[in-house]
């Protein structure tokens, strides 16, 4: 009998469904470099739209529509404020230094999220010695800070802040939409404070692939080209468009079941001797560090043995994430396996 594994490793490998695999089957295509393909055309206008945004950019990958608002908002010689473990920062290999020569300030983040008063302390003044402050990225829901969730005043106070300085705002939501549906925010709302959003279509929406950067109309224009040299230029790129498509109708709302696995999960784990602590959870992310008497490799490798995977997150913590390839017989199973460990 072959088990089949419950993978809490990422939101990243869910396989499409058929019902998402028959809509990229009956997708309309055509060659997207020459601006040709119907159906990336209605993501990148639904998912600007749902954002009060004017236009939208579908990419291979969170990564590089991050990196490409990075470069067309900056240049050489300025400098991107971020938290000090933002995904830009810590998971993008580096790219602010490579594709786009720029610098970064750091801040040291509460779960992630800096204040406004943070980030009107890191601009720069104008002056020979210093970088000229070129960007403002915040990431919401934070991945590193668990999950976490900014609140409409906070974004609030920073976009005055960064209105005031004339300095762009741009929002990495490579998980937004667990945050909309946690929080009840609007998305409209998003539109109004950010100059750009990057959406993830591959994480809790399900998708095998994409992302979607949006902007202003000009700003887009300006994108497409840096995405082109990226290498980001896609031919008939509608069948992973309608997948997109898909996920934005169907997979939204289903979010808070994620999410109420999630803290599901963070219930057991805190009953349990052999954990230290559990960071809050607000959406589909479960961090949390193991006493020192259960050392980290133990637990992964005995979880393994019972088909569950979770990943390392540093010394003593793990990570457990809910998605859509998750049910609850698969939960049940968890909280049993993880109640046995103590034994
Ligand atoms: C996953 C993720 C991204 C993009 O990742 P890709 O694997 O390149 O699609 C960007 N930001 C955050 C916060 C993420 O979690």
């Amino acid at each position: 009998m072959t088990v089949s594994l419950i993978d809490f490793r990422s939101d990243t490998v869910t396989r499409p469904t058929p019902a998402m695999l028959d809509a990229m089957f009956q997708a309309r295509v055509g060659d997207d470099v020459y601006e040709e393909d119907p159906t990336v055309r209605a993501l990148e206008e639904a998912t600007a739209a749902r954002f009060g945004l004017e236009a939208g950019l579908f990419c291979p990958s969170g990564t590089m529509t991050n990196q490409i608002a990075i470069k067309a908002h900056t240049e050489p010689l300025s400098e991107v404020i971020c938290e000090q473990t933002s995904h830009i920062y810590l998971w993008e290999v580096g790219g602010i230094a490579f594709h786009s020569g720029a610098s970064v300030a750091l801040l040291p983040g509460n779960r992630g999220r800096v204040t406004a008063a943070q980030v009107e302390a890191a601009i720069r003044p104008v002056n020979v010695h210093y970088p000229t402050t070129s960007l403002i990225s915040l990431e919401n829901t934070h991945n590193r800070g668990g999950g976490s969730c900014y609140s409409l005043e906070e974004i609030a106070s920073i976009a005055e802040v960064a209105r005031r300085y004339q300095i762009p705002l741009h929002l990495d939501g490579a998980r937004i939409f667990n945050a909309l549906v946690a929080t009840g925010q609007s998305a409209l709302e998003y539109g109004r404070y950010f100059d750009t959003i990057s959406v993830c279509l591959s994480k809790g929406l399900g998708a095998p692939v994409g992302s979607v950067l949006l902007g202003s109309r000009a700003f887009i224009q300006k994108c497409k080209r840096i995405r082109k040299v990226m290498g980001g230029g896609m031919r008939q790129a509608g069948f992973l468009a309608a997948a997109g498509l898909y996920a934005l109708e169907n997979n939204v709302e289903r979010l808070a079941d994620d999410h109420r696995r999630a803290r599901q999960l963070a219930e057991a784990l805190e009953a349990q001797a052999y954990v230290a602590e559990v960071l809050l959870v607000e959406t589909n992310l479960v961090i949390f560090r193991l006493q020192d008497t259960m050392p980290a490799e133990t637990f992964l490798a005995r979880l393994q043995e019972q088909g569950i995977l979770a990943s390392s997150f540093g010394p003593q913590m793990i990570r457990f994430v809910t998605h859509l390839d998750i049910d609850d017989s698969m939960l049940e199973k968890t909280l049993t396996a993880l109640h046995a460990l103590a034994q």
